[in-house]
């Protein structure tokens, strides 16, 4: 585990793959991660986030916006400003700033990163109707524009509060981060972590995280809050924190249940099946609609040319 490039065999090696498969594929670059991977959940990828090495510089930002093809940060951002304040569909992590120390005069500051977390057990992809949000067994929770039905049911679902709508768009999608699954399938780091000078983001194999942040805790029990932020909340996450002030001064939820919230959601759905029913006919009469409205784009578009 570091920031170095990802390599063909270090991604095989967290996955669990066996040395059959490195000789299997010969072409990893254009293999879906999923198929070389299978389902072990001991395999998936994250991002430990250490906020005691954090400067602030929002270097993650500008490297999100640019592989997203959002639009770029202003020039000047005035310090300690959180930009933009909340997450967006143009934006799709951001640096919080929280005042966690010194004196009016002298203010001290932690910057906390703030992205999806990419849940284990994610509840947006529990509520989906047409499977638009899947958990990759890598650890990546993705979504497909093509599937989304704009209920926006996932918004509603999310304990982190993470996806956004594209409000203002003709044909609106749900955006949020995809842990730059597509990098990664090239063997490349998330471009957040590529782009961090600090040694804040380090990307790894979840249980390496784990031991790498339990490590850390351990070596210096004087800096470190000891607890992980991302171990446990609503079943575990992707995304891991550690800190030296406590969570809940960064704005990180403390207050979570440690039981994934599909469960939930799952429990209440078994117990009124017409909501089901309801929400399934209905997925599938929009689905309908939606596909047929791109299939006569398409042909108008086909006619044109
Ligand atoms: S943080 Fe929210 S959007 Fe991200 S995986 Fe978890 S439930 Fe889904
Ligand atoms: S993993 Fe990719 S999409 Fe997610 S915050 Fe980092 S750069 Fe943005
Ligand atoms: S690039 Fe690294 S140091 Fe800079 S704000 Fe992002 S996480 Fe913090």
């Amino acid at each position: 585990m570091n920031n170095a490039p990802i390599t063909r065999r270090d991604f095989l090696k967290w996955s669990g793959a066996s040395a059959l498969a490195l000789t299997a594929i010969p072409a990893f670059d254009n293999v879906a991660l999923a198929d070389l991977m299978g389902a072990d959940e001991t395999a998936q990828v994250g991002i430990l986030i250490d906020t005691t090495k954090c400067v602030g510089c929002r270097q993650c930002q500008v490297a999100c916006q640019t592989r997203n093809n959002l639009p770029p940060l202003p020039e000047k951002i005035p310090a300690h400003a959180t930009y933009p304040d909340q997450l967006s569909a143009n934006a799709f992590t951001h640096v919080e700033f929280f005042q966690t120390g010194g004196t009016p005069s002298a203010p001290v500051f932690t910057s906390v990163k703030r992205q999806c977390m990419h849940c284990a057990e994610p509840a947006c992809a529990a509520v989906c109707p047409v499977g638009a949000i899947v958990k990759t067994p890598q650890g990546p929770v993705t979504y497909d524009a093509e599937k989304c039905l704009g209920c926006r049911y996932c918004m509603a679902a999310c304990p982190f509060n993470i996806p956004k709508f594209e409000w203002a768009s003709a044909n609106p999608r749900i955006r949020k981060c995809d842990l730059c699954a597509d990098r990664l399938a090239q063997g490349k780091l998330p471009a957040c972590v590529a782009a961090c000078p600090a040694g804040a983001l380090t990307f790894g194999a979840r249980k390496e995280l784990i031991a790498e942040a339990q490590a850390r805790i351990g070596s210096q029990p004087d800096k470190y809050v000891p607890y992980i932020y991302g171990l446990s909340q609503v079943g575990g996450a992707s995304i891991l924190y550690l800190a030296n002030v406590p969570f809940d001064q960064i704005g990180l939820n403390m207050n979570l249940p440690e039981t994934p919230v599909p469960e939930y959601t799952i429990q209440i759905m078994e117990k009124v099946p017409s909501i089901a029913l309801g929400v399934a006919l209905l997925a599938g009469g929009i689905a309908w609609w939606r596909n047929r409205k791109r299939g006569d784009v398409q042909e108008s578009e086909q006619a044109r040319e």
